[in-house]
C-alpha cells in the first residue's frame, strides 16, 4: 500500500463530457491545478448523441474547433420526425431548440478527444481509479483515498472537490449533498449497423413509453426504447426478445431496424430519469453536468449542459480560489431557475400524447406537471 499524497487545486471525479470540459476550462482560463479521476478506462459505450449546433459555441470557448475532432465524429440533422399524440408525422427541426441544423455525434470519438485535450494541456488523470472516502478537513480542503488496480491505495488532497460522476451523482451521494429524483425513466437500445439509407431522427410514442431511432456517423445507427424501470422489469423489456416484440407495436420505427444488423445481441440499459442535486449545504463542492442535473433524453439537453455547466462552474471556482468572495451559489440558482423552464416545456410536451389515458406511463407523465 503507497503512503503517497498527490495535491491538487480541484480533483474532478468522472471524465465524461462535463468533467473533461470542467478541466479544459481551468487549464484554459485560470491558475489552478487540476486532477481528474475515471472509474473505467474510457472504453465503455456510450450514449446521448443529439446535439443542437450551439455545441460548437461551447467547443469554442474551450478553445477547440470542430476540425480539432476526429472525421466523421458529427453528421448532421436538418429535422427530426415525432410521430408523437397521433399517427400522423410532425417534423421540426428540433424539439427544443430553434437553430437550423442539429447534429448526432460518435460519442466515444467526442468524449475521448476532451480527455486528450485536458491531458494535452495540463491536467493530472488517474483512470480505472474509484475514490472511495472523501473527507472535509476543517479549513475546507478535501482529503480524498482512492484506490487503482496496479497503485493500489493513494490519497489526494484538492481546494476544490468536483461532481462530474454523471447521473449516479456518486460524490454527491457520499459527501451527503441532497438530490431530488422526479421519476424512474430508462432506455434500453441497440447499435446497428446502417446499410446505406439515412433517415432523420425518429421519435415515436407507444402505449408504455416511446421510442427514438437516429442515424450515427461510421454507418451506424441507434434504437432506443424508454419506460419506467418498473415497467421495464415487469415486462422483461431489458431481455432482446421481449423488447423486439415491444419494437413491433411502432409503425415506423420497426420499418428502420429490419434490415439492418445489429452490432451486438446483448441490449444497453441506462437511466434516464430526470433529477437535480443542490449543493448550496457544502463548501468547496460543486455538481456539474448530470450529477448536477439530469435531463429527460427527450430534450437532447444533456451534453449542452454538462459542457456549458462545466464552463460556468469553474469560472465560479477559479474566482474563489483566486481569493474572490464565494459566489458558487449563484450558478446553483441558475441551474434551478432554468431546470424549472426544462419542467414545463418537458411537461408540455409529454402532455400532448393523450391517446393512452389508461396506460401508467403515460398517467405518471400527466401528473408530473
Ligand atoms: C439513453 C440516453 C440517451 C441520451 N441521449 C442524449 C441526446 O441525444 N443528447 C444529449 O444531449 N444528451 C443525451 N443524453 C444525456 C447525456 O448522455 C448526458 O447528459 C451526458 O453524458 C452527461 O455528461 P456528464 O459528463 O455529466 O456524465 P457522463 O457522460 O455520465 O460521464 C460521467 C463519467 O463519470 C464516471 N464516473 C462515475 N462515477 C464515478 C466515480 N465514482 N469515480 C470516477 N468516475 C466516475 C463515469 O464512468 C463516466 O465516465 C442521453 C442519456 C441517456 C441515458
Amino acid at each position: 500500500m503507497s503512503s503517497a499524497v498527490h495535491h491538487t487545486d480541484v480533483l474532478i471525479v468522472g471524465g465524461g463530457p462535463s468533467g473533461a470540459s470542467a478541466a479544459i476550462s481551468l487549464l484554459n482560463y485560470s491558475n489552478c491545478s487540476v486532477t481528474l479521476v475515471e472509474q473505467s478506462d474510457f472504453n465503455q459505450t456510450r450514449v446521448g448523441e443529439h446535439v443542437s449546433a450551439s455545441i460548437f459555441d461551447l467547443i469554442d470557448y474551450l478553445k477547440l474547433s470542430k476540425s480539432d475532432f476526429e472525421e466523421d465524429s458529427f453528421i448532421p440533422s436538418y429535422a427530426s420526425k415525432a410521430y408523437w399524440g397521433s399517427d400522423l408525422v410532425r417534423t421540426t427541426n428540433s424539439i427544443f431548440t430553434t437553430e437550423e441544423s442539429t447534429y448526432q455525434m460518435n460519442r466515444e470519438k467526442f468524449d475521448f478527444k476532451l480527455i486528450e485535450v485536458a491531458a494535452e494541456r495540463g491536467a493530472t488523470i488517474f483512470p480505472r481509479t474509484k475514490c472511495i472516502h472523501y473527507e472535509q478537513l476543517a479549513d475546507k480542503s478535501w482529503k480524498i483515498s482512492l484506490s487503482h488496480p496496479e497503485q493500489k491505495s493513494f490519497m489526494i488532497h484538492a481546494q476544490y472537490l468536483v461532481d462530474a460522476s454523471g447521473r449516479s451523482g456518486n460524490v454527491c451521494r457520499k459527501v451527503g449533498a441532497p438530490s431530488h429524483q422526479y421519476d424512474i425513466l430508462m432506455g434500453v437500445g441497440l447499435f446497428l449497423e446502417r446499410s446505406d439509407t439515412y433517415f432523420e431522427h425518429i421519435l415515436e410514442s407507444v402505449d408504455l413509453g416511446w421510442w427514438y431511432a437516429a442515424c450515427l456517423p461510421d454507418h451506424k445507427m441507434v434504437v432506443t426504447f424508454f419506460s419506467d424501470a418498473d415497467l421495464i422489469s415487469q415486462n422483461k423489456w431489458h431481455q432482446l426478445e421481449a423488447w423486439k416484440s415491444q419494437l413491433q407495436k411502432t409503425k415506423q420505427i420497426k420499418l428502420l431496424f429490419d434490415g439492418n444488423q445489429a452490432l451486438s445481441n446483448k441490449l444497453w440499459i441506462r437511466n434516464a430519469q430526470t433529477q437535480m442535486s443542490d449543493v448550496r449545504s457544502i463548501d468547496r463542492f460543486v455538481a456539474i453536468g448530470d450529477a448536477a442535473v439530469s435531463f429527460d433524453p427527450i430534450s437532447s439537453m444533456g451534453i449542452g449542459f454538462a459542457i456549458s455547466s462545466a464552463c460556468f462552474a469553474t469560472k465560479h471556482i477559479a474566482q474563489e480560489l483566486e481569493g474572490s468572495a464565494q459566489t458558487i451559489d449563484v450558478f446553483q440558482e441558475d441551474i434551478v431557475r432554468n431546470f424549472n423552464q426544462y419542467q414545463q416545456i418537458k411537461s408540455g410536451y409529454y402532455q400532448k400524447e393523450k391517446r393512452w389515458p389508461d396506460s401508467l406511463f403515460w398517467q405518471r407523465r400527466h401528473q408530473n406537471r
